[in-house]
């Protein structure tokens, strides 16, 4: 299998890291995230690149890239280090474009994917609930039947910008009767219905997006707006199913890249930082921590890529899927462990950005499925 980058790709991951150091400089990244603002001017702008319809077919108005276009664009958004951005541009090309291009019938795709390639969409991922996460498809929510429309009524639990998104796909049980995995349909949920509210919820990082509680109170969802389409009613969780792949891919490359830029953060203060006479790079203990830290990096990024090869080429890999988001999020997470150490007591202070890359760093671990969650499929696809 062969990672080299093409000549697109590459572009794309110059235009990306050039737009990053003209707007989201490190201070104002730092800035940000202490006040718990998102700029949406800096959203706008990187809207105006055109990367938004990255996987979407030119047919609807989007680039007609591929998964491994994506997973460039969002390491090198990542590398900011700046939360929101990647957030936000997931927001509109997952939640958003690939749930639809998968997911939704012609009428949908028509409908949303020329809105999502100019960014005009964002759209929130509504499944976990107060009572079930791991096990989403104990999902209470419940959608009913009414003449030409459903009835939701329930909450959802840790939802991502569900209350600055346009729609909510949400799981919903349409079938009470029916097996736990079979009475399931996602819904195209409008924000603005009546009856839908989302609270933003406190919270330990990620401080430039919101996640929120959701509670649906008699929301009114036209039968049209059954994800999939109305022959879609009860084949929810098979969908969720088959976008679960890609859905690991967003979050091992979002790890990633904000790995990378721990770790960029981390040698560069090795090589600069003195104690005893000489930089701390030159001690043993410090150096193959750092050594240790790019044979990780180094592993996560080959599990990420061979990912998105594998989805591009249309291979079956459930298995790598589970993998690269295990490798890719426990990669983050002890890179920042680590990056601590080697900063000292300067890595506690908001002035210096590895507090947050900690903070951070656990939201990805947990999100998407935990890592417990993950060796659990991978011990299944062996067989166990
Ligand atoms: C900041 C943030 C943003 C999020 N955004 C979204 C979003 O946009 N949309 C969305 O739908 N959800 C979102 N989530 C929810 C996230 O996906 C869930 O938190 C996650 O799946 C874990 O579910 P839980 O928190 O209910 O933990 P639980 O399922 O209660 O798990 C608790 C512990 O038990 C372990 N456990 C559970 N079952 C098993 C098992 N079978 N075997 C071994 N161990 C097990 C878990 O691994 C974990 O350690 C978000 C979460 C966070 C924190």
């Amino acid at each position: 299998m062969d990672f080299q980058l093409s000549e697109h790709q590459e572009m794309l991951k110059s235009t990306v890291r050039e737009f990053v150091a003209k707007e989201c400089p490190r201070q104002m990244v730092r800035k940000w995230d202490e006040e718990h603002v998102f700029p949406k001017e800096v959203f706008d702008k990187l809207k105006k690149l055109g990367l938004m319809g990255v996987i979407i077919p030119t047919e609807y108005g989007g680039m007609g890239g591929n998964i491994m276009d994506y997973t460039v664009i969002v390491e090198e958004l990542a590398r900011s280090s700046f939360w929101g951005l990647a957030s936000y541009f997931n927001a509109v090309t997952m939640y958003g474009a690939d749930m639809i291009l998968h997911c939704g019938n012609e009428e949908q795709k028509k409908h949303y994917l020329p809105k999502l390639a100019k960014g005009e969409l964002l759209f929130a991922y509504g499944i976990t609930e107060p009572d079930s996460g791991s096990d989403a498809a104990a999902a209470r929510t419940m959608a009913t039947e009414q003449g030409d429309n459903f009835v939701l009524n329930g909450t959802k639990m840790f939802i991502t910008l569900a209350d600055k998104a346009d729609y909510t796909i949400t799981l919903a049980r349409t079938d009470k009767n029916a097996p736990k995995h079979k009475g399931l349909s996602l819904f195209i949920v409008d924000t603005k219905s009546k009856g839908y509210s989302a609270k933003p919820l406190k919270k330990m990082g990620g401080f430039t997006d919101t996640t929120c509680e959701v509670v649906y109170d008699n929301v009114v969802v036209p039968r049209s707006n059954v994800l999939g389409g109305p022959e879609a009613v009860n084949f929810g969780w098979q969908l969720l199913i088959s976008t679960l792949e890609t859905e690991h891919l967003e979050v091992a490359a979002n790890s990633l890249g904000y790995a990378q830029a721990t770790f960029d953060d981390a040698l560069a203060y090795a090589k600069e930082r003195k104690a005893f006479g000489q930089t701390i790079g030159k001690f043993q203990a410090i150096s193959h921590m750092l050594a240790e830290m790019a044979v990780d990096l180094h592993l996560a990024r080959l599990c990420v890529y061979q990912l998105a090869c594998l989805r591009d080429a249309n291979k079956p890999c459930f298995q790598e899927a589970c993998m690269a988001k295990l490798t890719a999020t426990e990669c983050w997470t002890n890179m920042a462990h680590r990056a601590m150490q080697i900063f000292g007591g300067y890595s506690l202070m908001y002035d210096y950005d590895i507090q947050r890359s900690l903070r951070d760093s656990y939201i990805l671990l947990i999100g998407g499925g935990t890592r417990q969650i993950q060796k659990n499929m991978i011990a299944k696809s062996l067989g166990l």
